[in-house]
């Protein structure tokens, strides 16, 4: 997708209104439309990546430490009893804007929500060294 058709672009441009808590040189964080709880903040990079392995290696850095700002405001001022943090990475994991960006979810006790890794149960039937050594092979 070209940046400029890009909905995140938009935003970083100011194009589009959103409810933007943080910002800074290299990233920005707004409220998600749909929030699935309160406090539902997106952090995403100002330079358009689709993905995170598509984010120069230079700005890996400035996106994690705004994401660690982001983090420490909501708790401050929302304390909730922890958070989820998360990445939908290509469509088939529910990524539905094409520009990177980091989920981050207050979470409450008792709040109904489930631990990340409920969002898939297909476990492999190779053995874990089988795979670890297909994986280190690739380094
Ligand atoms: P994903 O499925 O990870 O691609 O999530 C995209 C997220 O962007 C969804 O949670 C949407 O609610 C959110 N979203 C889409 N458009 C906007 C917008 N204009 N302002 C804020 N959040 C948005
Ligand atoms: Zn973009």
């Amino acid at each position: 997708m070209n940046s400029g058709q890009c909905i995140f672009c938009r935003i970083v441009k100011g194009e589009i209104p959103a409810e933007k808590v943080y910002e800074d040189d290299h990233a920005l964080a707004f409220l998600d439309i749909l929030p699935r709880s309160p406090g539902h903040v997106m952090v995403i990079p100002k330079t358009h990546a689709k993905t995170f392995l598509d984010l120069p290696e230079n700005l890996i850095g400035p996106f994690f430490l705004a994401a660690q700002k982001v983090l420490g405001m909501l708790k401050k001022a929302l304390a909730p009893d922890g958070f989820t943090l998360g990445i939908n990475h290509g469509k088939v994991s529910g990524q539905e804007v094409d520009h990177l960006h980091l989920h981050i979810m207050p979470r409450w006790r008792g709040d109904g929500g489930h631990p990340l890794q409920s969002v898939i149960s297909n476990p492999p039937s190779e053995e874990l060294r089988i795979i670890a050594d297909r994986i280190r092979g690739a380094q």
